[in-house]
């Protein structure tokens, strides 16, 4: 497979300019700069015969072969404020390369392949992650494109700008239009990094529960009330969230974030009368996140029955668990096989667009590339040798799937 190493460098080159400083890139979804992004990509595959389309969603495909349910193979173009080259890029990158590596090796595809590049994968800006995904698949939270932004621009509007019709619900893929979906995406945490290891191979996508917590304790005076005579909100607050590490802790393959926290009415000077904060919890299999959830609101009531303090538990959003497709994960750790790679599996901590086609009953793989500096950040990095390691096993999966 001739993977195409000085291509795929000038295309990273090329791509994390846009929006880019430095080592970092800022490239909001729905912006102007993710428009660049997809005209670029749309260039490159329109440039190898590629039949190149944007759906309601502005999402962009592009599409090689003949009729019937196609292949599709990407990531997201977007990136979070001030991330860096790698997150979501190199999935649509790699996509890229290992269709042209296969062009170039005089390849004909009997079935068709889509690459893809999703929009608005980080929800940096209106809120709902993995939008463009969400809306092919059939899973848009309802009244999405009503969805405003800090300065009351909504979603639909955000469309209009770019060109399309401001109703992204039409971006719905048919069923059976779609036959499976691989993405090559960054490892955003440090497990192949430590290891030393180029490539993994992702079993599941964690399950997410996203709520927030409001305390209510008594407002008082801070000189004038004494110790025993408080129902401090913020001290249960506080309680709690070691109560959710503790917890999380407990558990296998699991995670407990509070990474906001707000005090009411704020002053120094009084006993805080309310607290809100929010909850992240995360697991590999939907029993654990149910289990982590339990405990979490058995130590809530437990706390603010010893304190004093009623709270209220608003759940803003649940994803479940997703086991990826089990052929497509065997065909990966094949793939990184003929590049010589004994990849390890992972489940992904992080969701991705995958889950969405996996979760609509599209047989979904997905592959990791170590990351050196982590993600989200303008230190992640996956080297030029690992790209090409990873387009090349993408390559190979492509290959056999629609070769
Ligand atoms: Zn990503």
């Amino acid at each position: 497979m001739s993977v195409d190493r000085a291509r795929l460098e000038r295309h990273i080159a090329e791509l994390s300019a846009i929006g880019g400083s430095g080592t970092g890139v800022t490239r909001l979804g729905l912006s102007p700069d993710e428009q660049r992004a997809r005209d670029l990509v749309g260039s490159w595959l329109r440039g190898r015969g590629a039949v190149v389309r944007r759906d309601s969603a502005a999402n962009i495909y592009g599409r090689l072969g003949g009729a019937g349910p196609a292949i599709l193979v990407g990531s997201h173009l977007d990136s979070v404020p001030e991330g860096g080259r790698f997150d979501g890029a190199l999935g649509v990158l790699c996509a890229v390369e290992a269709v042209e590596a296969l062009l170039d090796d005089g390849l004909r595809f009997k079935r068709p392949v889509e690459v893809v590049g999703w929009c608005d994968e980080e929800g940096a800006r209106f809120g709902i992650g993995l939008f463009g995904s969400c809306a092919a698949f059939g899973r848009l939270p309802d009244n999405a494109a009503a969805r405003a932004d800090q300065s009351g621009v909504a979603i639909a509007e955000a469309l209009r700008a770019i060109g399309e019709s401001g109703d992204p619900t039409t971006a719905r893929r048919a069923f059976g239009d779609v036959a499976a979906y691989l993405e090559l995406h960054i490892e955003q945490g440090p497990r192949l990094a430590t290891a030393g290891i180029p490539l993994g191979v992702v079993s599941d996508i964690v399950g997410i529960l996203h709520a927030r917590v409001t305390v209510h304790g008594r407002q008082d005076h801070a000189g004038a009330t004494i110790m025993t005579a408080r129902a401090d909100a913020l001290a249960a607050a506080a309680e709690m969230v070691l109560a959710v590490e503790a917890a999380a802790a407990g558990l296998p393959d699991a995670v407990g974030t509070v990474g906001e926290i707000s005090v009411r009415p704020g002053a120094k000077n009084v006993v805080p009368g309310e607290c809100i904060f929010s909850l992240d919890l995360r697991a590999r299999s939907e029993d654990t996140v149910e289990a982590l959830a339990r405990d979490v609101r058995a130590a809530i009531r437990r706390i603010g029955d010893a304190r004093g303090t009623k709270s209220t538990i608003d759940v803003l959003s649940r994803v479940p668990a997703v086991p990826l497709d089990g052929s497509l994960r065997d065909l990966f750790l094949r793939s990184a096989q003929s590049v010589g790679v004994a990849a390890p599996e992972l489940f992904s901590g992080a969701g991705h667009d995958a889950e969405n086609a996996q979760l609509a009953g599209v047989p979904t793989g997905m592959l990791f590339v170590r990351s050196t500096g982590g993600s989200h950040n303008p230190n992640e990095l996956a080297t030029l040798d690992d790209a090409v390691l990873g387009a090349t096993a993408l390559a190979h999966a492509l290959r056999e799937l629609a070769g």
